[in-house]
């Protein structure tokens, strides 16, 4: 369901931001339900340097949680804000920030409300495994078109609603292996490549790149390719 969100009715589903809170603790734990977001990092990191450069500029991380990829883009010299809907996601993201001695702003705010704060404020916009767990994505993609300076570059991540993404992300990842507590992802929230251009496109983005996330569970590796059909990567840049 799409819904337009206003200031009284914030894009957030309540369910999805309480079901964060709840495993928040384990964030920095690599060996917990946050695992694959750990193993993923390395990846999603290098791609979006590769394509924006960070050092030096001013990035915001949508949907930050506790954090692990906003402190990986600070200690690559990027000036880091990450915001978040939930409250305990971010206690933690704040106390391990000053446990590894990291600099990142972190904020409870939603992007929607951000955006009409301080438009056009950041070079680069990231928004990784987010998009599923709201009630309108297009809004949110919105608000990070909004949020980044003319000519920057937006990045998300998310899963692509496949048969194939339903049988790795939810069959297998929370019921067969176990790797993800059971009702982390709802297939139906997934988006399609073409859905995620779609909204990009009329919120003002032009879509350079897609490029797919793999998990291979016999080397337990992940890998970065044309394969879509899961979890994927999208880099899309703001007109000057
Ligand atoms: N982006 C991080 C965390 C992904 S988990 C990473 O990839 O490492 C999803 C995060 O989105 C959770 O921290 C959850 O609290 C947050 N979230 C869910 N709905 C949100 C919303 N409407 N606005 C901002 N954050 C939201």
């Amino acid at each position: 369901m799409n819904t337009t969100a206003t200031p009284s009715q914030p894009n957030i589903d309540r369910g999805e931001v309480n079901k964060f809170e709840e495993i928040a603790s384990r964030w920095w734990d690599t060996q917990s339900e946050f695992k694959p977001l750990h193993d993923i990092n390395p990846l999603r990191l290098n791609y979006i340097d590769q394509r924006a450069n960070i050092t030096g500029k001013d990035v915001l991380d949508v949907g930050c949680g506790g954090g692990i990829l906003a402190e990986s883009m600070s200690a690559r010299g990027a000036r880091v804000s990450g915001i978040d809907a939930g409250e305990t996601p971010l206690t933690v993201a704040r106390l391990h920030a000053l446990e590894s001695g990291i600099q990142v702003d972190y904020r409870q705010i939603t992007a929607e409300e951000l955006a009409a704060e301080r438009p056009e404020s950041y070079d680069v916009v990231t928004c990784m495994e987010m998009l599923e767990h709201v009630p309108d994505p297009a809004s949110v993609i919105a608000a990070c078109a909004r949020l980044v300076k003319p000519g920057g570059k937006v990045f998300f991540s998310t899963l692509n609603r496949t048969p194939k993404a339903y049988a790795l992300a939810i069959v297998g990842a929370e019921y067969l292996l176990r790797m993800l507590p059971k009702g982390t992802h709802d297939y139906q929230k997934f988006i399609r490549p073409s859905e995620l251009e779609t909204w990009a496109r009329h919120a003002g983005l032009e879509l350079q790149d897609l490029t797919g996330m793999s998990y291979n569970p016999l080397s337990r590796q992940y890998s970065l390719g044309n394969d879509l059909d899961v979890n994927y990567l999208a880099y899309a840049t703001k007109a000057i």
